[in-house]
């Protein structure tokens, strides 16, 4: 603390809380996948602990947020068996050094925790660069946004929460979060380029950043060769240098190009020291990045790296209603659930039948069915499927356990019964677009949190039991074939 005359937290405290945390540390660890623990737990540091209160330094507000959103019963928990039942967490907001463009230091109280004014543990350090012309002859911008991808038109789900969210701080607060460089990686047509576009046509809307730039990897090169071609190096590295938030799409094409790669290593550089945002997509983690410099890669795990999976069936359905809503079409629910139902793995293609469903139907006039939709998913996908109800999910479950259908509806609580049942629940949720509610009602009139308990309850013994796993595939497997 050299800039405050009297220390911050007595040295005991400190070593206390060091202490303490590491204890709860080691408990986390044990209960979470290894990069959660990374990205979420080891970034705290214990900074105080005094009247059975710990207090503990997060880089940003969102961090807090993450945590006590999904952390927050391990965190509590965690801290009763380490300290004690009534022990108090106190998180301070404190941005890292590396990253400082705010200098504001906040407390945040979670629920009934108590919060302590601290301050700064130490002063951001800006580095100026001499290679950057002066902001009156900067070159102007081109951003190559398209207005299109937007938060607000991108369909939150399972599939992509801690991307879109990571996407949204950074748009509040670019260069301003511990997400710098922000990498965002996922298969072909799951929302990259849609969400990191977000963050540029958010950050300039909301005057979050001046200077926002989006640019393909290829561009990128295209623009470094033509620079070494006519001479106009300097102009090149002022021009990407001078962003507020340089946003490049799909990294891997920077593969084995070594003179491109030197080139935004030290575009990198500039605009990570001076607190510039950067962020990236590429279609694998940057540690599985073939081609690209060590060092490169490396810098590229300084921040934040979000993974985009495949939709699942509810996100797909909502992506398409929203897609028909957008376009003012009025789409016929069964066939977005059929349609959503045959189309998984690609919201590129999921938009493009919905597309042609709507050309179809206005060139050969015809009203827009499940019949239409089966003719226009036959081009895309080799076995359509029909939609899928729980009615017919409980008859072949009963039938595979050589059961009655109506017991499965029933109030008994006999094992091999709820064991059934337990099954229907689960393939129901997995393979229909009912709510926890809607399902709860087919099963006698159950209750959401019976669902919950029973999809949690085969999700679990599935964890465990190869055979089990076995039944519920060849469960599965005669469904599929119902409707095909
Ligand atoms: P990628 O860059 O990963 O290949 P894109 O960002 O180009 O994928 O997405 C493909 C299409 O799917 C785009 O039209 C995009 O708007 C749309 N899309 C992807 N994810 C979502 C989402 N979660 N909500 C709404 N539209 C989405
Ligand atoms: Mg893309």
């Amino acid at each position: 603390m050299e800039n405050s005359t009297e220390p911050l937290v007595s040295s005991v405290a400190s070593k206390d809380a060091e202490r303490l945390w590491l204890e709860c540390l080691a408990l986390i660890q044990q209960q979470i996948a290894s990069q959660s623990y990374k990205t979420w737990f080891e970034p705290i540091k214990a900074i105080n602990f005094e009247s059975n209160e710990l207090s503990v330094q997060v880089p940003s507000q969102f961090f807090y947020e993450w945590l006590e959103e999904h952390y927050y019963v391990l965190i509590k928990n965690t801290l009763a068996r380490v300290v004690g039942g009534d022990a108090r967490l106190t998180y301070v907001v404190i941005p890292p050094v590396e990253d400082g463009v705010s200098d504001t230091i906040s407390s945040v109280q979670p629920l009934s925790i108590h919060a302590q004014a601290v301050e700064p543990l130490s002063n951001k350090s800006f580095v100026a660069s001499p290679s950057i012309p002066k902001a009156d002859n900067l070159q102007p911008v081109k951003t190559y946004l398209n207005p299109r991808y937007t938060f607000n038109n991108f369909i939150k789900g399972d599939s992509n929460q801690l991307a879109r969210a990571a996407a949204l701080a950074v748009g509040n607060n670019p260069g301003g979060t511990s997400f710098n460089p922000l990498v965002l990686y996922g298969g072909t047509g799951l929302g990259k380029t849609h969400l990191i576009q977000a963050i540029g046509n958010y950050a300039l809307e909301n005057g979050k950043a001046k200077r926002v730039c989006y640019v393909s990897s290829e561009k990128f090169t295209i623009d470094f060769v033509d620079a070494i071609g006519a001479d106009t190096m300097r102009d090149f590295s002022n021009y990407y240098r001078s962003m507020d938030l340089l946003i490049v799409d799909d990294i891997q094409f920077f593969s084995g190009k070594e003179k491109t790669q030197d080139s935004f290593f030290h575009t990198f550089n500039t605009l990570h020291q001076e607190g510039k945002q950067i962020v990236l997509s590429s279609d694998k983690p940057p540690k599985e990045l073939r081609g690209l410099d060590e060092r490169l890669i490396s810098r590229f795990q300084w921040g934040l790296t979000a993974d985009i999976q495949p939709p699942d069936l509810e996100t797909r359905t909502a992506i398409l209603r929203k897609k028909s809503e957008d376009d003012r079409i009025d789409v016929p629910q069964e066939v977005l659930d059929f349609i959503a139902a045959n189309v998984t793995s690609n919201i590129r293609e999921l938009e493009g039948c919905l597309i042609s469903l709507l050309a179809k139907a206005s060139l050969e006039n015809r009203e827009i069915n499940i019949d239409l939709a089966r003719d226009v998913l036959r081009l895309v996908v080799s076995d359509v499927r029909s939609p899928i109800n729980v009615e017919e999910i409980q008859r072949i479950v009963a039938e595979f356990f050589d059961l009655p259908a109506d017991l499965l509806r029933a109030k008994t609580r006999k094992q091999e019964i709820v064991n059934a049942r337990q099954i229907a629940m689960y393939i129901a949720k997995e393979m229909t677009n009912c709510s926890l509610k809607t399902i709860g009602l087919h099963f006698g009139g159950r209750d959401h949190s019976t669902v919950i308990h029973a999809y949690q309850s085969v999700e679990d013994q599935l964890k465990l039991d190869s055979k089990y796993r076995d039944t519920l595939q060849s469960i599965k497997r005669k469904i599929e074939n119902a409707i095909r």
